[in-house]
């Protein structure tokens, strides 16, 4: 059986960033279920911010997320996010990442809840596809060991330390050994939970469930961000329309041309995304249409084609020329808040076993994530990560927000009359018509009990797809469930029966096996 003292299950930025620092510590092997850019980093495109100019600073930054995280944000790991950004950013400009500048500065660009410019972008708006290629290249230029098509299946955990983990062969459906002395989840989200969402295929919740059956704590499961405006072209799978072109002064239409987010919120078109895609729902049906619009066309073109040239040309690609014509949009799923439970070195309850980026729950985002907080965050925690694996740590601290934790487990619920047959596309209607943007308690009760019969009935898993399938199961019921507790609504979780925040609930659901 291999050893390998750190194994990394994933290859997105917090899966390769930390590759690149665990190198220099001991022999690394990174397992990757497609190939090495499969993964969501690589659609970014707003950005990754950091209070880098001098009409800024690390307090200002802090402000900003707590405030995003509407009462729930951990304020030590927020601390930790905005201070350890600059040199994390450096980091990045050492692995030579090309962001854009101007008149020879790093340039900024402003998003929706930000008080200053603080967003660094590259490429326009390609900033992940500029970071996950320069990090895949630096990761194989330095001989670091990948395992493209290689899927982590399951944790092995020793009296209570990880020594390994189980793997798939994708291509062979043979199923492996490894050993570990760290293993770190750089899974990503699961965005795939939802019929219209922003992610790529592999956001499949993996992470959740793998540390979950391994005993794992995972928190903040309810909170799952919904892009206000995902690209709404039948036939045309979702494309993020980035908050950037919103912030570059775009502005929102609804079917009949009438500009209607200052109606809901003073910041209008720059409101906090879940106000704005609530607000598109509701206009979306005030107006019998499955869509509103992004009008850009009263900013010069040569912004529109230099600043978005990647969205310009998508656009354009499917007939939409964006310098004249109006972009239909609609919200869509695309961050997962809640992860696997970590304190602010990215540890779990288990020993040995570590997360990073969008699987991990540090605390930082609370109940809604600031834009471009998700990048910076999977560099900061990775890099402790690896400062505390290394030894050079010796504290001991338990996992973000444990003052404010609720414990639940997963129960028995009565099984449904008319059970449909578990399908991925089955799932994902059944998240967006009864988990989405707007929930209530018999929609999520109905949708639990149907999660909770797929779960008891599902075959064991014996190839990808059947993997996926049972790890989205499992993911969603954490999710369904904890929209079902919370009987409030707060940040990105709204309750339609409940609309208001309530400082009851000012406290975290942590699942526990
Ligand atoms: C369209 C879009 C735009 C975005 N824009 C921004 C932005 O502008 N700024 C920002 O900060 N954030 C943005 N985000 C969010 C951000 O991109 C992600 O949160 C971040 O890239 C996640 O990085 P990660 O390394 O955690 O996961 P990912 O980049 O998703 O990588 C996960 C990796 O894990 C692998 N994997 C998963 N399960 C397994 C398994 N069982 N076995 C083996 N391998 C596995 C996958 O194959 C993949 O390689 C955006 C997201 C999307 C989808």
């Amino acid at each position: 059986m291999n050893q390998y003292d750190y194994i990394i299950v994933g290859s997105g930025i917090g899966g390769l960033y930390t590759a690149l620092l665990a190198k220099e510590q001991g022999s690394v092997l990174v397992i990757t279920k497609g190939s090495i850019d499969d993964c969501n980093t690589k659609y970014a495109q707003g950005g990754i911010a950091a209070a880098i100019s001098k009409d800024d600073s690390p307090e200002l930054h802090s402000k900003d997320t707590v405030n995003a995280g509407d009462g729930l944000s951990d304020e030590e790991a927020v601390h930790i996010l905005v201070n350890e950004a600059p040199a994390r950013i450096a980091d990045l400009v050492n692995y030579r990442v090309p962001f854009d500048t101007l008149d020879g500065e790093i340039a900024l660009t402003m998003e929706a809840a930000h008080s200053v410019p603080r967003v660094l972008h590259a490429g326009g708006d390609a900033t992940g596809e500029y970071i996950e290629v320069t990090l895949s290249r630096a990761v194989r230029s330095s001989g670091i060991q990948v395992l493209e098509d290689f899927m982590a299946t399951e944790i092995l955990v020793e009296k209570g330390k990880v020594n390994g983990m189980r793997v798939l062969d994708c291509r062979t459906g043979s199923i492996e050994e490894l050993q570990c002395r760290f293993l770190i989840l750089a899974t990503g989200g699961a965005g795939q939970l939802f019929k219209y969402n922003t992610n790529s295929d592999i956001a499949t919740g993996d992470g959740i469930a793998l540390a979950f059956n391994a005993g794992a704590e995972i928190v903040d499961m309810e909170f799952f961000q919904f892009h206000p405006t995902g690209l709404r072209i039948p036939g045309v799978l979702p494309f993020l329309i980035s908050e950037a072109v919103r912030g570059e002064g775009g502005v929102l239409r609804n079917a009949e041309g009438y500009r209607f987010m200052p109606d809901y919120h003073p910041k209008g078109d720059m409101a906090p995304r879940d106000v704005v895609a609530r607000s598109i729902l509701y206009e979306m049906k005030k107006t019998g249409s499955d869509k509103v619009f992004i009008d850009v066309t009263h900013l010069p073109p040569h912004t529109i084609t230099t600043r978005f040239p990647h969205i310009y040309r998508f656009c354009l690609d499917h007939g939409l020329d964006i310098t004249r014509d109006k972009v239909p949009v609609a919200p869509a799923a695309h961050y997962m808040i809640g992860g696997i439970r970590t304190n602010s070195w990215g540890e779990t309850n288990i020993d040995g076993l570590f997360a990073t980026g969008e699987t991990a729950c540090t605390g930082v985002h609370g109940a809604n994530r600031l834009a471009s907080n998700s990048l910076l965050e999977a560099i900061v925690f990775s890099k402790r990560i690896v400062e505390k694996a290394r030894g050079k740590v010796r504290t001991k601290e338990s996992a973000s927000g444990k003052d404010k934790a609720m414990y639940c487990s997963l129960s028995q619920r009565p099984i449904p009359k008319a059970l449909p047959v578990p399908s991925l596309t089955v799932l994902q209607q059944l998240h967006w018509d009864k988990v989405g943007i707007i929930r209530e308690s018999q929609g999520l009760n109905q949708a639990a009990d149907i999660l909770a019969a797929w779960q008891q009935s599902l075959r064991p898993p014996t190839d990808q797809p059947s993997y996926e399938l049972s790890n989205l199961i499992l993911t969603g019921r954490l999710l369904t469930e904890a929209a079902f507790i919370r009987e409030e609504s707060r940040g990105a979780h709204f309750r339609s029966d409940f609309p208001e925040s309530s400082p009851r609930w000012q406290r975290h659901i942590v699942w526990k096996k």
